[in-house]
């Protein structure tokens, strides 16, 4: 890119304007992450908030350049270069499209964990929807049990569904109402996790599964269908009872401290030498598990950490690389695949979900057109910026409507709650399901439109 296109990407950040020299959130990141950065553009087009905003700031390259002239103390951290940073939804598609290799990841991350630290500004994380409810009650499973069981009573009573109908939920305070709407039918599980459950057959491997904070109470199903699917590939099953949440809630809102925190005792509640791998279905912790030994810059319990992450395999990697062994009946549905961020761009992980999804008998897989494109969901991203997750999760909607699928499936809590937000504002009769959902529903012969 010229460096006169470099000027019109900051040309609403104000680079004239006298740095604060005393803060410099991107000093930390090791300086070569910029360099990787080309400025070639190929990037752009993948990156949904540039997609939809059409702002040189609010795509990979533009941001890359933002950050790196703030580091450099050409451009001031003001809030016009915040918003533009504030806006990534940390989806990892511009890496997945880069041709030179840049981690975006590596900076966008540690850039805005500083940012937040900056003193001189209202942290938003300060906010009392951090504070009690993002940071005070999501981490920890028996306190959102028991503020749970009141959205079981109103889903009971048909009540959450009266209240998206009607607006209601736009007379609660802004985010707390968003959360209202974003809960999706609580489906009591149809077992309970046991602390050890036996493989189904021929022994092949014994493996430890992560539970999850919200997954462990919003979507206990899909844990329990998780367990019983891995019981049918073979596998002993165990579930570490002192694990937690995996951290990254408090990691991507820039609580750094947390993070560490709960990175340190789940790498301390898997018995390493006893499993085969830490089996994870959700795509965002699977991701952040993957990622713990970047949380730490000495080089103190350097194995142990790497030791951790190379354990860590999301459901349908493992699976894949076992060797599915499909179920019998069939199901005779369409379906299509929804790629969370952090599964596709993150993990990597594309293909695995489908070559399993293929293998159900009776189950046609449709493509879906900009499968891997974020849905708006990232986190708590649409507790946030609820704008420009409502455009993604009405385009992904689209999308989806246009294969004439009956149902969607998706390997994150965060994006089955964003579409099914989606399909019940548009009245769509779309389902939305957990792969481990259609397969346990094959393997325990129901069907899955009476299941969700
Ligand atoms: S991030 Fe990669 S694709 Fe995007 S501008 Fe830089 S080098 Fe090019
Ligand atoms: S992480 Fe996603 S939203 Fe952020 S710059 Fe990359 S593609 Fe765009």
């Amino acid at each position: 890119m010229s460096e006169q296109k470099m000027l019109d990407v900051s040309q609403d950040t104000n680079e004239s304007s006298l740095p604060n020299l005393s803060f410099n959130p991107g000093e930390k990141i090791d300086y070569e992450y910029f360099l990787d950065c080309v400025h070639c553009g190929l990037c752009t087009q993948a990156c949904p908030t540039y997609v939809m905003t059409g702002n040189e700031n609010d795509s990979p390259r533009g941001r890359i350049y933002l950050m790196r002239a703030v580091t450099d103390g050409r451009v001031d951290l003001n809030q016009n270069v915040r918003r533009h940073l504030e806006l990534c939804l940390d989806c990892r598609s511009c890496e997945t499209a880069c041709p030179s290799g840049v981690q975006y990841g590596r900076l966008i991350e540690p850039f805005r964990l500083e940012m937040e630290k900056e003193i001189d500004t209202e942290r938003k994380t300060d906010d009392w929807f951090h504070k009690y409810i993002l940071f005070g009650l999501f981490p920890y499973p028996k306190r959102l049990r028991k503020a749970l069981s009141f959205a079981k009573i109103a889903q009971r009573l048909k009540l959450d569904s009266l209240v998206l109908a009607t607006g209601l939920w736009k007379l609660l305070p802004a985010r707390l109402g968003r959360m209202a709407t974003l809960l999706p039918k609580i489906r009591k599980a149809d077992g309970k996790l046991e602390h050890v459950m036996p493989a189904i057959g021929k022994r092949r491997a014994r493996v430890a599964l992560f539970t999850g904070c919200v997954q462990s109470e919003v979507f206990a199903q899909t844990n329990y269908a998780t367990a019983h699917v891995l019981q049918q590939n073979g596998c002993d099953v165990v579930i570490p009872e002192s694990q937690g949440c995996c951290g990254a809630i408090h990691y991507h809102t820039g609580s750094e401290a947390p993070a560490v925190a709960m990175a340190a005792q789940n790498i301390a509640a898997f018995d390493r030498d006893d499993i085969d791998a830490i089996i994870i279905n959700v795509a965002g912790c699977g991701s952040m598990l993957k990622d713990y030994a970047h949380l730490w810059n000495d080089e103190e319990s350097a194995d142990a950490r790497s030791g951790f992450a190379s354990k860590v395999k999301d459901v349908h990697e493992f699976l894949d690389e076992l060797g599915f062994i499909p179920p019998k009946a069939p199901l005779d549905v369409k379906v299509t695949y929804h790629d969370a961020c952090h599964l596709a761009h993150a993990q990597k992980v594309t293909q695995q979900p489908r070559n399993l999804i293929r293998q159900i008998p009776g189950v046609e897989l449709i493509d879906l057109l900009e499968s891997d494109m974020c849905c708006g969901a990232a986190g708590t991203y649409n507790l946030t910026e609820t704008d420009m997750a409502d455009q993604l999760s009405q385009r992904k909607l689209g999308n989806i409507r246009d294969t004439g699928a009956s149902i969607v499936l998706t390997a994150n809590s965060g994006c089955l709650m964003q579409i099914d937000r989606e399909r019940r504002v548009q009245d769509e009769s779309v389902r939305v399901m957990h792969p481990m959902d259609l397969i346990y529903c094959a393997y325990t012969h129901q069907s899955p439109y009476d299941y969700c």
